[in-house]
């Protein structure tokens, strides 16, 4: 059983690339955010950085993207003719556009966004995402005191990111970190986090033959899956990122084995 399928190539572009945020957000001014976490709309799954004003420095958001295809070129200097146009097609419009979407997932404006100008698809989600989430891991700083639960099937009460990643950690309590804005929040340990199932004869665990710290949650109700690692075995805990990002392994085994990390509650 191979444990990590991600290249040690590709995991250090990954950790270049979340130095450069957590650089980028260390420049943000903390009053940029003014959160207005309506009670009632915060119970309703509404995720907080919706409910919040931002007021961006656009000039650092282009400024970012620009480091950002950098960073992508000096790492594979092929993908220099791909990325080279990007800062000249980028605008203020277009960026608090691309900013709007990224925060979405608008998955289809991108891909016609990069038709338009002939990009590889991947590229300006990419680009969006990455230069978006030192925003929303301010929002996520800000706020995490008051995030104590989520709303099952409303994903991230931060950001709405699907949920995919718990870990088990010291007093074996189950927390949910999200690997978009890095907040976290406790849930109980045998329960959905899509669908808020608790019937253990529904519930099952995946364990990965080879991996002991690791399994997978999943849920006959919603069809749903969560990564469970067990956090204890780490010395010096890794970023979040890197956790989501070492077990990729785990959400290829649940997607192939039916599982999504956005539950659909049966309707029959
Ligand atoms: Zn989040
Ligand atoms: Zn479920």
């Amino acid at each position: 059983m191979i444990k990590s399928v991600v290249s040690n190539e590709y995991q250090e572009l990954q950790k270049k690339i979340a130095e450069l945020q957590e650089q980028w957000k260390l420049k943000l001014d903390p009053e940029i955010i003014r959160q207005n976490l309506d009670k009632a709309a915060v119970e309703a799954g509404v995720p907080a950085a919706a409910l919040t004003a931002i007021d961006f420095e656009i000039s650092l958001f282009l400024q970012w993207i620009d480091e950002l295809v950098a960073l992508l070129v000096k790492n594979n200097p092929e993908l220099e003719s791909k990325l080279s146009g990007i800062s000249t097609l980028l605008n203020e419009e277009t960026a608090i556009l691309w900013i709007e979407e990224a925060f979405a997932f608008n998955q289809i404006y991108f891909a016609a966004y990069a038709a338009e100008h002939g990009m590889e698809e991947w590229i300006p989600q990419f680009l969006a995402e990455t230069a978006l989430r030192p925003y929303l891991r301010l929002i996520a700083e800000k706020v995490q005191h008051e995030i104590n639960h989520a709303v099952h099937g409303a994903g991230c009460p931060v950001c709405g990111e699907p949920v995919r990643l718990a870990a088990i950690v010291e007093d074996g309590k189950k927390v949910i970190h999200c690997p978009r804005c890095f907040a976290n929040w406790p849930a109980r340990r045998l329960e959905c986090a899509h669908c808020g199932n608790e019937n253990h004869e529904t519930i099952y665990f995946l364990e990965i033959e080879g991996d002991v710290t690791s399994k997978i949650q999943v849920c006959e109700e919603c069809n749903g899956y969560i990564k469970i690692i067990d956090s204890r075995q780490y010395i010096t805990k890794p970023p979040v990122a890197f956790l989501d990002l070492n077990s990729i392994h785990l959400d290829i085994v649940a997607q192939e084995n039916g599982y999504s990390s956005i539950g659909k509650k049966k309707t029959n």
